[in-house]
């Protein structure tokens, strides 16, 4: 095979929040995470020679050895010996740094299309453990579309996948850099010491509803930890949370440490009206389905 053309899907948190500290120091997470139908698209060209090129339609993505695809590439060529080199094509579409999983999904992405490239020597789970060494979400990303993750989010379980419903996403303004954001957490909660008293929240009623098929109860279920202290300093994205409920949306919340938000609708024609008013602040909305 000479060319292949993949997906990297944008992911959303249902559900996100803090369990303590790990030995490494990490926090460990409980999350739930679907993707969306809001994808990049990766292009992999096999080349003659072992090298690895990436190119980008927007010019913010980096195009060096810091490119997670490239770094993804890399990795793989160390896991399998016989890797060829390849030209790396991203069409981007999923907002960069906006809590979405975007360079992951590249990442994952191109696990794959290498893998494909070079007849499927790995499985699943072995690009999964490569994907692991470069990201909590690239597991994720690799190889489902629904799942509890625990430890740092890279841990996968079952979870149910979202009843069809439509999900408007919107990212706009200034972001909190992620270590700030776990920052503000650890001022809130005593650094989730052991005695700190912080208790993780319960969230059978998310994974309920999902198995129900219940959208609304979902929607009303999903809960994040950042989404308080974060929005509370990031206005635009507070404000383009309250657009999306204003327009009908049965839920909405920022999806991991922000600043993107997303809304649930359960009816197209107010997703579309939700999108039109969200566009008239000049933000781009994102009008999409959850895939499984
Ligand atoms: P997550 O939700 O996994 O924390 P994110 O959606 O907040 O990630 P990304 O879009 O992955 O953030 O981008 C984070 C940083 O990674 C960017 O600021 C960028 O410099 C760098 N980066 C490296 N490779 C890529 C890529 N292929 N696409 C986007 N950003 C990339």
């Amino acid at each position: 095979m000479e060319k292949t053309i993949q997906r990297g899907y944008a992911k959303i948190n249902l559900h996100l929040d803090i369990t303590g500290i790990m030995e490494n120091g990490y926090h460990s997470v409980n999350t739930v995470m679907h993707s969306l139908s809001l994808c990049d698209t990766v292009v992999l060209t096999r080349r003659a020679d072992s090298e690895y090129t990436v190119k980008c339609d927007v010019s913010a993505v980096p195009v060096g050895n810091d490119n997670l695809a490239v770094r993804a590439a890399l990795l793989y060529k160390q896991a399998v010996s016989c890797a060829c080199g390849a030209d790396i094509y991203i069409e981007k579409r999923i907002p960069m740094a906006a809590g979405l999983a975007g360079g992951s999904a590249d990442a994952a992405a191109v696990l794959r299309g290498m893998n494909e490239l070079c007849g499927d020597p790995l499985s699943e789970e072995e690009l999964c453990a490569i994907g692991s060494r470069l990201g909590a979400d690239v597991p994720f990303c690799v190889c489902v579309s629904a799942a509890y993750a625990t430890g740092k989010g890279d841990l996968l379980h079952p979870f149910p996948s979202m009843p069809d419903c439509t999900v408007v996403v919107a990212c706009g303004g200034e972001g909190v850099s992620t270590p700030e954001a776990y920052g503000m957490l650890d001022r809130l909660y005593g650094g989730f010491a052991v005695g700190c008293g912080y208790v993780p929240r319960d969230m059978s009623a998310l994974r309920e509803s999902a198995e129900r098929g219940d959208v609304i109860s979902l929607a009303k279920s999903m809960y994040n930890i950042f989404e308080e202290p974060v929005l509370s300093v990031r206005p635009v994205a507070a404000g383009l949370r309250s657009i999306l409920l204003e327009n009908g949306a049965i839920g909405a919340m920022m999806s991991g440490s922000g600043p993107s938000v997303f809304g649930i609708f359960t009816d197209e024609k107010s997703a579309l009206r939700a999108a039109e008013a969200i566009k008239q602040t000049g933000v781009t909305p994102h009008v999409c389905k959850p895939i499984s």
